[in-house]
């Protein structure tokens, strides 16, 4: 047990009620987590400038004989106190500034530490005034002794995140002295023999020297050792997550008959992809195999994913058994509903669709003959998982497009039997992430496109320029989507201001061709009846807001404009361009219309202005808004990472995933003797949490 996390940071010296109380707004009670409060950066302060070197502007660290000093009155709110500071080469004074106060003396620590003929290290900004130089003082260290450990200059130096209450001087002095005297303590819970195979040096030296480092080199190795940690505990619980499982083998099986997959494939007017081919053979074998499947299948906007849910949806069907397609939106069920159709004419499968809008008497007799096993494929949104819902003999989910559904819903689908479940997702999460995230699930990824597919063209540019071009577009015979910043489909206000532009543009601007407007407060009949209108070409230009976002797949629509783009994500602005380069002859085209005014928003256009490429978006996005917000909720331990990086540290995290799963499939209660301190570490930082991980 690693006894430094239930140790209080009242036992080190200086740390009293009302500083315990400060440290504990940032998440540090015990020692253990004020040792694993890791720097932010590190400055290096180990060689000492020469005072007559010094350039205006230059950040230094200086080692000088305090002369004399003297308090200078700026005015009646700012003082400053001076020192001047000598070498063997010259004369600078470091500046202090305070408010002075009438209660007590706000220069009384500066007058005790800055005594004349005293040795002093003091580090800072260099200003020139005039033909004297001046030191705006951060940080200085009086040298009582010239053997003693200097703690914020003449080293490399921490810098840590601080709070309201907490200096840079105390929390670095506490962090010495919880090093000095603790950092022996720090446990070790890396079996040896992966220490050896990863060149791991011992924790304690680690704790120590990523606080307090001798060196960079130290330091780097510091870092490599409590990152692979960090991300071994994380996918410990992950496996372990995993077993549980894995633990019940399933009921029922599955036999490759083909009675309806040949004559899907003969229907099919193209050839799969090698990359649809290589995850239909891996979910094949997945649902083959007794275990029951948890499958994540990643797969760039386009890259085909349906035709490959359908494959695996077909061989459960030609078992006689039932399954469901879930989508997130009515629209997009209602077209998974219509290819489905296509797909499936002749063949003798009861499929259909069921969503909140469908008809109180039809969904009455839906749900009826799905209980008695009467329909074999239920097409729909969330309300296939409303437990009126009961099925004969369920055995297989599809779940499309995962991020826009809750942990809850998805656990709720899988509740209703021992059912193979196939999530896919069109965020395309870099590998290593979804590794890490969903490292109890098994990972398909389609990476290629369906050939001939032109890649769409972006363009930054004002609306009159958009306009016009979207005339044109549509004018060769084309249709166009303008979307709107509706962020959140509920609200009242922007869903307005959608519609009366929308109301402008269709009677203004675009009124010589055929504008429709769809959004997401319209009924479900009504939207439905307008995809498919627009599908039908009955609309020229569709005014939309992002409930257009997922799935929708019209290959004749080849312009997407998007107004105030600056006020979308990276994510949603990719699904966006995703609605357009389906065709294969069609040259499409994305238009982003906005306003950036912040740094943030220049940076998210210029990358899709810069790529196609789903995975890379994602890379960035993250990088961006960071794995907390990246994912909407803190669902995972990993908004709590302390040290590691999800994207930096992909091949730890490949590595410590190995390791998890060697240790786990050989001692799955970790219960031998060099396990044990590994299940200790587990038991205690991820306590509470292990619910979590079995569904997430
Ligand atoms: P997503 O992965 O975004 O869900 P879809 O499944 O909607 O993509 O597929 C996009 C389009 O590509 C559909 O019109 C589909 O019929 C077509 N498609 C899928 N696979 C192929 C393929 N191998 N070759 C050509 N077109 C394909
Ligand atoms: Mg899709």
């Amino acid at each position: 047990m690693n006894v430094l996390f239930e140790k209080s940071v009242k036992y080190l010296k200086g740390v009293g009620p009302n500083r315990a109380k400060i440290l504990s707004r940032i998440g540090i009670n015990s020692i253990g987590e004020l040792l694993t409060y890791y720097p932010r950066e590190y400055d290096d302060r180990r060689t000492y400038a020469r005072i007559s070197n010094l350039k205006n502007g230059q950040t230094a660290t200086i080692s000088g004989k305090v002369e004399l000093t003297d308090i200078v009155k700026i005015n009646p709110y700012l003082w400053v106190f001076k020192a001047a500071i000598s070498d063997s080469t010259g004369i600078i004074y470091a500046t202090f500034y305070r408010k002075p106060s009438f209660r007590y003396d706000a220069f009384a620590t500066l007058k005790k530490d800055f005594q004349p003929t005293r040795n002093i290290i003091i580090n800072g900004k260099v200003e020139y005034f005039g033909n004297t130089k001046q030191l705006r003082t951060d940080e200085y260290e009086v040298i009582t002794n010239p053997n003693v450990v200097t703690i914020h200059t003449n080293r490399i130096v921490p810098i840590y995140d601080l709070t309201e209450g907490l200096s840079s001087k105390f929390l670095r002095s506490i962090m010495f002295n919880a090093v000095k005297e603790y950092a022996n303590q720090f446990s070790e819970f890396i079996p040896k023999k992966y220490r050896e195979q990863y060149g791991l040096i011992d924790a304690s030296s680690a704790v120590a020297n990523i606080h307090f480092p001798a060196d960079y080199a130290i330091l780097e190795k510091s870092e490599t050792k409590l990152v692979f940690d960090e991300f071994l505990l994380f996918e410990t619980a992950v496996q372990i997550s995993k077993l549980h499982r894995t633990e019940k083998e399933k009921e029922h099986t599955y036999k490759l008959l083909k009675h309806y997959l040949t004559p899907f494939k003969n229907k099919l007017v193209f050839e799969f992809t090698q990359a649809q081919k290589k995850v239909i053979n891996e979910i094949f074998a997945n649902l083959q195999s007794k275990l029951p499947m948890n499958r994540l299948l990643i797969g760039d906007v386009g890259s085909g994913k349906t035709v490959v849910a359908l494959s695996a949806l077909l061989l459960a069907l030609e078992n006689n058994f039932q399954a469901v397609f879930m989508a997130p939106t009515e629209i997009l069920a209602e077209q998974h509903y219509s290819t489905i159709k296509q797909y499936l004419e002749g063949l003798n499968i009861k499929f259909e669709l069921l969503t909140s809008s469908t008809p109180s008497l039809k969904k009455k007799t839906i749900l009826k003959q799905v209980e008695e096993g009467k329909i074999d494929l239920l097409i729909g949104t969330h309300a296939l998982i409303e437990s009126k819902v009961k099925f004969k003999n369920l055995v297989f989910a599809v779940i499309d497009e995962q991020h826009k559904f809750g942990v809850y819903q998805r656990k709720k689908l899988i509740e209703k039997g021992n059912v193979d479940v196939l999530i896919m997702t069109a965020t395309p999460i870099p590998r290593s992430l979804a590794l890490t995230l969903y490292g109890d699930m098994d990972i398909s990824v389609i990476n290629e496109m369906p050939p001939g597919r032109k890649p769409v063209k972006t363009i930054f540019t004002d609306e009159i320029k958009a306009y016009e071009f979207i005339k044109n577009e549509v004018k060769k015979g084309h249709q166009a989507y303008i979307v709107f910043p509706l962020v959140e489909e509920s609200d009242k206000v922007e869903l307005k201001s959608a519609v009366t532009q929308a109301k402008h543009l269709a009677q203004e601007v675009f009124a010589e061709f055929k504008v429709g407007l769809l959004h997401g407060q319209m009924p479900g009949k009504e939207k439905e009846q307008i995809m498919s209108d627009f599908k039908q070409k009955k609309y020229d230009i569709l005014t939309t807001t992002t409930v257009i976002e997922v799935g929708i797949d019209i290959p004749n629509a080849t312009v997407i404009a998007i107004e105030h783009a600056e006020r979308f994500g990276l994510a949603t602005l990719h699904q966006l361009r995703g609605r357009v380069g389906r065709s294969k002859d069609l040259e499409s085209y994305c238009i982003l219309i906005g306003n950036l005014k912040t740094e943030d928003s220049k940076k998210r256009i210029d990358i899709m202005l810069s790529t196609n490429d789903g995975f890379k978006i994602a890379e960035f996005d993250l990088e961006l808004r960071g794995p907390g917000e990246f994912f909407g909720t803190s669902q995972h331990g990993l908004s709590e990472l302390k040290i590691g990086n999800i994207v930096r540290d992909i091949d730890t995290i490949a590595n410590t995933k190995k390791v998890a799963e060697e240790v786990i499939l050989s001692d799955p209660k970790l219960n031998t003797q060099e396990n044990v301190l590994l299940k200790h570490e587990l038991l205690q930082r991820f306590a509470g949490k292990f619910k979590l991980f079995q569904i997430g």
